[in-house]
C-alpha cells in the first residue's frame, strides 16, 4: 500500500536520469556478483541486456547514488524473472487420483522433497497421499521411502521385489483410484549426471500417469550445470515447475535465475533443510536478495524513496491541518490522478475510500475530464486559485473562454474543490484513514 499511497501523494521527482556510463558500470559489478552467485553465463548475459534496456534513462531518487540506483532495478528485474508475485502453488485440478511425477539428479533431494510435499499436502490441504518409489536401482531407495511415509504419517505403496519403475508407476495408479486416493506422489531414480536412459525411463512413466504436476527437484548449489539440467530434463521430459533444494546451504543460489530464465518454468517450492518439514513456498525477494548480495543497497535505496515521500506526506498533511487546500493542491492533485488512471482507480486502491467516494459528488472522473478541469484552473489566476472564493460570474466567463470549458463545468469543479477541501480537512485532523496514515510521515 505504501507504494500506491506515496504514488498518489507525490511521484519522486527528477533528480536526474541514469546515463549509459552510470548503466555500464554498475553492471560490470551486477555482472560479478551474478557469477559468484553461479548463475550460468548464458542466463547473465541475457539478463543484464534486459536490466540495461530498463536502467537507462531511468530516474535516480534523491540520496542515492548511481550505481545504488541500478542495483535496485537490477534486484526489481530479478525477482520479476524468478516469478514475482504470482501464485505458483501444486495444481490438483484434475479428477483424482492426481499424479505428481518428481524427477531430477541423483542426491538432488528427490525422496525427501516427495515425502514433504505428501506431508503438507496430507495435514495442511487434508488430501488422502500415496507415495510410490520408483527407484529400482538404488539398493533399498523403496524402503527409504517407506521409512519416510511412516514417519510423516503417509501411505507409501508395498514393494514388490524386483517390479520395474513403470510396473510400480501402473500399479501406484490403480491401488490409488481402488483406495481413494487425492494424490500419487511418484518419486524416480535420478542418475550422477543426465543420461538418455534415465530421461527416457521417465518419460516412459509420463505417459503412462499423465501426472499434473512434474516437478523438476534440483539443488541450489548446482552451478552452471543448472542450464543443461533444467533445459534437458524440460525437453525430454516436460517439466511443470521446479523445486529447489538446500537453500539452507551455503549457496547462492544462482541456479534459480538460470533454471527459470531457461524454461520459463515457475519456481515452486524450496527445500530448507534435512528435516520433512523443511519446505517453504518459493520466495523471489529472498532469493534474489541472495543471489546478488547486495541487500544493503537495496534497502537502502527503498529508505531513500520512502524519506522522499514522508517529506512530502508532512507538508500536504500540514496544509490539510489548516484547511488550507487551495485550486493549486486541487490541481496538483488532478496531475497524480491522471497518472494513476482516474479517480475512480485511486478510490479502488485505498481501504476503507469507497465510503468516501459515495459521500463525494462528482468523483466518478474520467481521464477526459481530469484534463479539462486542469485546463479550467491553469487559465485562473494565482489570486484565483489561491481564493476561489472570488470567482464571479465575469471571472467565470472569461477562464471558460480561457480554457474552452463552460461555465457550469467551473461550478462544478469549485463545488467539488468545497467538498474535497472539507474532506481533506476532516483526514488531515487524524479522521479516516487518510489522516492516520499521513499523520505518521
Ligand atoms: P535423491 O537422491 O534425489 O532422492 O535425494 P535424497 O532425497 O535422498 O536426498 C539426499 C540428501 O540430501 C539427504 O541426506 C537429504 O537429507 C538431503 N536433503 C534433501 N533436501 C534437503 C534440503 O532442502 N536441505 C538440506 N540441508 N538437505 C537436504
Ligand atoms: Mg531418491
Amino acid at each position: 500500500l505504501s507504494d500506491r499511497l506515496s504514488g498518489i501523494l507525490d511521484k519522486i521527482t527528477g533528480r536526474g536520469a541514469l546515463s549509459e556510463s552510470d548503466v555500464e558500470e554498475a553492471l560490470r559489478e551486477v555482472r560479478r556478483a551474478l557469477l559468484e552467485a553461479d548463475v550460468a553465463l548464458e542466463v547473465v548475459k541475457t539478463f543484464t541486456d534486459k536490466v540495461r534496456e530498463k536502467a537507462v534513462g531511468a530516474e535516480i531518487v534523491k540520496s542515492v547514488k548511481p550505481g545504488q540506483m541500478v542495483v535496485k532495478i537490477v534486484h526489481d528485474a530479478m525477482v520479476e524473472t524468478l516469478g514475482g508475485g504470482e501464485a505458483s502453488a501444486l495444481n490438483l485440478r484434475a479428477s483424482p487420483p492426481v499424479a505428481i511425477l518428481m524427477v531430477g539428479l541423483q542426491g538432488s533431494g528427490k525422496t525427501t522433497t516427495t515425502a514433504k510435499i505428501a506431508k503438507r499436502l496430507t495435514e495442511r490441504e487434508k488430501r488422502r497421499v500415496l507415495m510410490a518409489s520408483l527407484d529400482t536401482r538404488r539398493p533399498a531407495a523403496q524402503e527409504q521411502l517407506a521409512i519416510l511415509g511412516r514417519q510423516v504419517h503417509v501411505d507409501t505403496l508395498p514393494i514388490v521385489p524386483g517390479q520395474q519403475p513403470v510396473e510400480i508407476a501402473k500399479r501406484a495408479m490403480s491401488e490409488a483410484r481402488k483406495g481413494g486416493y487425492d494424490v500419487v506422489m511418484l518419486d524416480t531414480a535420478g542418475r550422477l549426471s543426465i543420461d538418455e536412459e534415465l530421461l527416457a525411463e521417465a518419460a516412459a512413466v509420463r505417459d503412462i500417469v499423465k501426472p499434473n504436476e512434474t516437478l523438476l527437484v534440483a539443488d541450489a548449489l548446482t552451478g552452471q550445470d543448472a542450464v543443461v539440467l533444467a533445459r534437458n530434463f524440460d525437453e525430454k521430459i516436460g517439466v511443470s515447475g521446479i523445486v529447489l533444494t538446500r537453500i539452507d546451504g551455503d549457496g547462492r543460489g544462482g541456479a534459480a535465475l538460470s533454471m527459470r530464465q531457461v524454461t520459463g518454468k515457475p519456481i515452486k517450492l524450496m527445500g530448507t533443510g534435512e528435516k520433512l518439514d523443511g519446505l517453504e513456498d518459493f520466495h523471489p525477494e529472498r532469493i534474489a536478495g541472495r543471489i546478488l548480495g547486495m541487500g544493503d543497497v537495496v534497502s537502502l535505496v527503498e529508505k531513500a524513496a520512502l524519506n522522499i515521500d514522508q517529506e512530502k506526506a508532512k507538508k500536504i498533511a500540514e496544509r490539510m491541518k489548516k484547511g488550507a487546500f487551495d485550486l493549486d493542491d486541487l490541481s496538483d492533485q488532478l496531475k497524480q490522478l491522471q497518472k494513476l488512471g482516474g479517480m475512480g482507480g485511486v478510490m479502488n486502491m485505498l481501504p476503507g475510500m469507497g465510503k468516501i467516494k459515495k459521500q463525494v459528488e462528482g468523483m466518478d472522473l474520467d481521464n477526459k475530464l481530469l484534463k479539462r478541469q486542469m485546463a479550467i484552473i491553469s487559465s485562473m489566476t494565482p489570486y484565483e486559485r489561491r481564493n476561489p472564493k472570488v470567482m464571479d460570474a465575469k471571472r467565470k466567463k472569461r477562464v471558460a473562454a480561457g480554457s474552452g470549458t463552460k461555465v457550469e463545468e467551473i461550478n462544478r469543479l469549485l463545488k467539488m474543490h468545497i467538498q474535497m477541501a472539507g474532506m481533506m480537512k476532516q483526514m488531515g485532523q487524524g479522521k479516516g484513514l487518510f489522516g492516520k496514515m499521513m499523520g505518521k510521515g
